[in-house]
């Protein structure tokens, strides 16, 4: 009676882990969000904004006032205007803007490069719309792109190139060189771009963070989707937005109006409050080099080898040293014999190549981080 439009789309890995954790009182590593709290003053400004009546639909693009923070934070970050009242959406998480931007653009027999490993919902978003994705598999332990693996991949259907960086889950960053073969490669290729850069924020030892904006020719044909819940440690509002230029916007607003036609007025009041201040999201990379720091100093006698993350709230760690088991069956026996759950990477891969390196999320307490490197370091 139903054929599956996913046929193989099962339970994500995330889901699984975190029930595993709960279920075997493990130290949940695994999952990527915070396990402290936000910044009160923010809480109090979503509370504020409810109190004082905002409680009805936002526009459908989403609140002006944020929108305009928006352009104000890309244009002081990245020296490009995106007007606030054609080129921005507010989304329900980055997850939808990516959904969004490809539900827009994305035709039957159109073929997409993703990059593996990959965050888990960018090819079943592809396949809903008949799309194919084409795997650009990258090596541990750096995982850098080879541009001419990119190019090798590309044929008379490819339509678009879809690219994250920071990276999850390896925490490589694309370097400006990087971002030069992409907007040259996309120009030879009439390519559209998806620029996934949810952890824009969460970039370590001074590098810069090359958005996509900073390229002109580039930005022309990408769509750039941004995520509060990183920023802000509020993962659960779900909140964040995409940038394109306005032929591109417009096409992704007819698919918003329809799918959300708007997200929750209170959040996006409270955060046009908060982005007034820079020092809000400009202060988080700090925040977060501190705990990678401090988990990788826990960890340095440790037989688990650590590539150090250049961004993202995640860190690999190689456990060669340690046991020769495929990565999900090690991860497992973390989490139910020794009480610490972790994402074997393997699951991110394009064959499931299994380069035995574990996925943590250091996004946790200094007290969580102690506790976990106490037992990581016993094995
Ligand atoms: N892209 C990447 C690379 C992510 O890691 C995540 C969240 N784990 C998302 C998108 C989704 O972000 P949001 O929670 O804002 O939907």
């Amino acid at each position: 009676m139903l054929t599956s439009k996913l046929p193989s789309v099962s339970t994500t890995i995330f889901s699984v882990m975190s029930k595993m954790a709960t279920d075997f009182n493990a130290i949940n590593l695994s999952q990527g969000f915070p396990n402290f709290k936000s910044d009160p003053a923010l809480i109090e400004l979503a509370a504020k904004a409810m109190r004082d009546g905002h409680n009805q639909y936002a526009p459908m693009p989403g609140d002006l006032l944020l929108r305009e923070r928006i352009s104000e934070k890309i244009q002081n970050l990245h020296g490009k205007h995106y007007c606030p009242n054609t080129e921005i959406t507010v989304t329900a998480g980055a997850t939808q803007a990516i959904f969004t931007a490809i539900a827009a653009t994305i035709e039957k027999e159109d073929e997409v490069l993703i990059f593996t490993p990959a965050y888990d919902c960018y090819e079943p978003s592809v396949a809903l719309f008949g799309g194919k994705v084409i795997p650009v598999q990258l090596g541990a332990p750096f995982y850098r792109p080879d541009w001419n693996v990119v190019r090798s991949k590309i044929s008379p259907k490819t339509k678009m190139i879809l690219v994250n960086s920071p990276h999850n889950p390896s925490g490589m960053l694309f370097t400006k060189e990087d971002m030069l073969q992409l907007q040259t490669i996309a120009e030879e290729n009439n390519l559209l771009v998806l620029s996934d850069e949810v952890y824009e924020h969460i970039i370590f030892d001074g590098e810069v963070h090359q958005s996509a904006a900073r390229f002109t020719s580039l930005a022309q044909r990408t769509f750039i989707t941004a995520s509060f819940g990183k920023t802000f440690h509020t993962t659960g509002w779900k909140l964040g937005y995409c940038v394109a230029p306005q032929t591109l916007m417009n096409e992704f607003r007819k698919v918003h109006q329809y799918n959300v036609f708007c997200v929750n007025t209170p959040l996006q009041k409270a955060l046009a409050t908060y982005l007034e201040e820079p020092s809000h999201y400009l202060k988080v990379a700090d925040f977060y080099q501190q705990k990678r720091d401090y988990f990788m100093s826990l960890l340095k006698s440790s037989r688990f080898k650590i590539i150090p993350s250049k961004g993202t709230y995640f860190q690999l760690l190689d456990y060669t040293e340690i046991t020769n088991e495929h990565d999900v069956v090690f991860a497992e026996r973390l989490t139910k014999e020794f009480g610490v759950a972790t994402i074997p990477t393997s699951v991110f891969n394009t064959e499931k190549q299994d380069f035995k390196q574990l996925r943590v999320c250091f996004a946790k307490t200094e007290a969580t981080l102690k506790q976990a490197a106490e037992i990581l370091n016993s094995i």
